[in-house]
């Protein structure tokens, strides 16, 4: 039977990069008749979050992309988060030491800062080959008996073509000189993407790996691990990235890439799915609009177009009207704002904010209001009030989207400690500073506590605003 699967790392906001890859695999599973796997690689202990697991668990359910097997629902090959199979991978490394295909490493960084100083100043490839990181015998057994730090590297050819196979694009070629000897085992013993990947790929009984195009450049690793191991690769098929409109790869800084930021924004999940179903691919009829059901039941992976995907906000937009005026009736629109934000969670949240500034229940849309919109309506009037001169306004508020992006913990006591450590970089009062993103926050001078709001309107709605207020 045919076993796709989606592998995200929990490391940050849920990405539309990986509901789009998650949609082609369920579609492509479904249609054979197969499953459709979720796992989880947070071999990165540093930057993977149990929330940011959960926020994929809910976001892709909120988008309708079932899985069959994975961390929260179980399944025959478990388990599916890569953190609890560390005794797997330390096995497989092993394995592939004695035969010979793996080598422990114990260069220095810095002795792997000059191998590549002297291979940049000889003009040639930046890989690192086995016999390049090779020591004398004797150098090796002394640093392992003084118990130096080492990784655990794969043997890699010298030269050569290797030649991988991708559904979409045929037989791609890769020289051997440009792949390196990938590290499997880093220093602490966790394993890379690569090693835990293919192991897992293998155990999970993975007949097809559907995923984005930035892992071409891994395939040969790859392939040459399943050799190594004595394992039929899965079939691989890299999908086109999704582009901002000006055809670079989607991402944070031009684009809301968070799933959350387009639920949060009143988006429909059928909208999303029937616009990720388009980009690079279309129904055999051609026509526009489809559920997730019948994309299923007319999926064909060969209508995959290569040619990178613009994923444009204002198309998306366009689609979800059409989606409300056509599909939605008075109860279902009304059931569809009772998910969005009109319930009991998200108004629970509102209500401390509201309580102690309002004397009739009349008070508190006009100084909510902010909660239940998109971004605020700004214009040149907007920041009269400011006594800031608009270029300090301007750098202010893109330093703090600047700071806020690399927030891991979106709660009140980090955001108001970046707001801070942001008014002693410029020098400004708490009071002067704030007034500004008061503004760009909730679009108005008077309003709630605006770290409590960025708090409640989570990193991307906060970030959209501020971006659109110096837009
Ligand atoms: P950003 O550039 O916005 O910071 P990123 O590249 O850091 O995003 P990752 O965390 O590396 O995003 O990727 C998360 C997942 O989304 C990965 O599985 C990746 O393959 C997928 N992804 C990222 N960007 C795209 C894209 N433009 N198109 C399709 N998938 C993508
Ligand atoms: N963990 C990888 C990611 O974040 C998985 C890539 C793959 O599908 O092999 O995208």
């Amino acid at each position: 039977t045919v076993r796709t699967r989606i592998a995200p790392s929990p490391t940050g906001d849920p990405h539309v990069g990986t509901a789009y890859i998650a949609l082609f695999n369920l579609c492509f599973a479904r249609q054979h008749g197969g499953q459709f796997i979720l796992r989880i690689e947070d071999t990165d202990r540093q930057r993977s979050t149990a929330e940011s697991e959960q926020m994929i668990f809910d976001s892709l359910r909120w988008l309708g992309l079932e899985w069959d097997e994975g961390p929260d629902v179980g399944g025959p090959h478990g388990p599916y988060r890569q953190s609890e199979r560390g005794d797997i991978y330390a096995e497989h490394a092993r394995r592939l030491l004695e035969a010979g295909h793996a080598f422990k490493c114990y260069r220095t960084s810095e002795e792997l800062d000059e191998l590549r100083e002297a291979r940049k100043a000889e003009g040639l490839h930046l890989a690192l080959k086995p016999a390049d990181l090779a020591l004398p015998a004797d150098e090796v057994a002394r640093r392992e008996a003084e118990g130096w730090p080492h990784v655990v590297r794969m043997q890699v050819p010298g030269e050569g073509t290797c030649v991988v196979n991708d559904m979409l694009r045929g037989d791609i070629e890769v020289d051997w000189a440009q792949v390196d000897a990938q590290i499997l085992l880093k220093s602490d013993g966790m394993p890379t993407y690569h090693l835990a990947n293919v192991v897992d790929d293998h155990l999970m009984a993975i007949t097809h790996v559907l995923r984005g195009e930035e892992w071409i450049n891994s395939a040969p690793k790859h392939q040459l691990l399943y050799e190594y191991f004595g394992w039929d690769m899965p079939v691989l098929c890299h999908m086109p990235l999704l582009r901002n409109p000006d055809k670079s790869k989607l991402s944070k800084r031009k684009n809301p890439t968070s799933i959350n930021y387009y639920r949060r924004m009143g988006f429909l999940p059928q909208a999303v799915i029937n616009y990720l179903g388009r980009m690079g691919w279309s129904m055999p009829d051609e026509r526009e609009k489809f559920t997730l059901d019948e994309m299923m039941a007319h999926f064909d992976i060969q209508r995959v177009s290569l040619g990178g995907p613009v994923f444009d906000l204002e198309k998306l937009t366009w689609l979800n009207g059409v989606y409300i005026r056509e599909d939605l009736d008075d109860a279902a629109l009304l059931e569809a704002l009772r998910d969005w934000a009109f319930n009991e969670a998200y108004v629970g949240r509102i209500l401390p904010q509201v309580r102690p500034r309002i004397e009739t229940l009349s008070d508190v849309m006009p100084l909510a209001g902010h909660f239940f919109a998109g971004l605020p309506r700004i214009d040149e009037h907007s920041f009269a009030e400011i006594k800031l001169e608009r270029g300090e306004l301007v750098k202010l508020l893109q330093f703090l989207i600047w700071r806020l992006e690399a927030v891991s913990r979106w709660d009140k006591e980090s955001l108001l400690a970046e707001i801070k450590r942001l008014g002693e970089f410029f020098d400004l009062k708490m009071k002067v500073l704030l007034a500004p993103v008061f503004i760009a926050i909730t679009g108005s001078a008077t309003s709630t506590s605006v770290i409590d709001a960025m708090a409640i309107l989570g990193s991307d709605v906060t970030r959209a605003r501020l971006r659109h207020a110096v837009d």
